[in-house]
């Protein structure tokens, strides 16, 4: 089933997001978790793509996997950063053959060992171009990503929400959000996207805090800022046995005030954690 088909049956969807274990780590890591993740019936699950297209064919085996053993609608997520347009065929046309019917149409970013990456040499500089190429091809529900504090190589939020514009004109059917920490962020940014005439449905994506450390360092890569609240937990909590609590309590709390105000849906970012996401689905009352 199409992702866009259940936003026109005006389902709230509940979302999660898992990654492929690393190359060196067996594959079953994750399928032993899929069973446990599909019993707490999320409307999809979305599979990221490694960096620089690392672990790209585990992303289809677990997207396929999750449709195919479990009934539950995937969402593969798929970058075409340093792809030959073959590769990218050849990748459009696998998870075709695998039947799935989602993907997440990524630019990603530069190679771990390239900083300095010039996509200007990339088959597509940007994801708008990917997403053109998706659908010359096939009917695929495509979904994109879209930054409510802006895109760190942004200069101004203007500029990318002009190309987020051109983005979905390109044919997206919805689009996930970074993570964030502050639900007015979120709010503000909805309003934005109206004034740029952007209506596809957005779902929220939050991860929970874990450990202090961690959040961090993912916070300082995407950009995503640290309100107070959050801060002042991290100080009380960061290197402490209860700030996984307090992290998962901090997650159940933004996802419950965004379900309350009428999002689209909530993408839940699970860390592959079937216990947290369990507490959370339980705390916003999905379980
Ligand atoms: P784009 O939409 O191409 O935007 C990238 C930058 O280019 C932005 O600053 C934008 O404003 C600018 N831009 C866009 N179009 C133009 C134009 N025509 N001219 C000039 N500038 C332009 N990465 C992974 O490697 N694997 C994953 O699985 C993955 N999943 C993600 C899921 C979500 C929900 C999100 C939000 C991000 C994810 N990422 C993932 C990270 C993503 O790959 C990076 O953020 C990447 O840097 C940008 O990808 P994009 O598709 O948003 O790019």
């Amino acid at each position: 089933m199409k992702i866009s088909d259940m936003f026109k049956n005006n389902k709230q969807t509940v979302s999660f997001e898992i990654f492929p274990p690393k190359l060196t780590t067996p594959i079953e890591t994750i399928f032993d978790k899929l069973g446990d993740f599909a019993s707490m019936k999320p409307d999809f699950i979305s599979v990221t793509y490694g960096a620089g297209g690392s672990k790209k064919g585990r992303t289809v085996e677990i997207a396929s996997k999750i449709k195919g053993e479990y009934g539950i609608e995937s969402l593969a997520h798929f970058t075409c950063v340093g792809h030959s347009i073959e590769e990218i065929n050849a990748l459009i046309k696998e998870m075709k053959d695998e039947n799935i019917d989602n993907l997440l149409a990524l630019r990603g970013d530069p190679p771990a060992d390239n900083p300095d990456f010039d996509f200007s040499k990339n088959v597509f500089a940007h994801a708008s171009e990917l997403i053109k190429h998706i659908r010359s091809k096939e009917n695929f529900c495509i979904g994109a990503a879209c930054y409510p504090e802006g895109h760190v190589d942004s200069t101004r939020i203007k500029h990318d929400l002009h190309y987020l514009k051109l983005k979905v004109d390109q044919g997206v059917d919805f689009l996930i959000t970074q993570l964030f920490f502050d639900n007015r962020i979120f709010y503000d940014f909805l309003d934005k996207l109206i004034t740029y005439n952007i209506t596809c449905p957005v779902l929220p994506s939050i991860m929970p805090v874990f450990k202090a450390d961690q959040i961090k360092r993912i916070a300082s890569m995407c950009g995503a800022s640290m309100p107070a609240k959050l801060v002042l937990l991290l100080d009380k909590y960061g290197g402490t046995d209860d700030m996984q609590k307090a992290g998962i309590e901090y997650a159940s709390e933004q996802l419950k005030d965004l379900l309350d105000n009428g999002v689209d849906g909530v993408h839940i970012n699970t860390m592959n954690r079937v216990d947290a996401t369990q507490t959370i689905m339980q705390n916003i009352g999905k379980l």
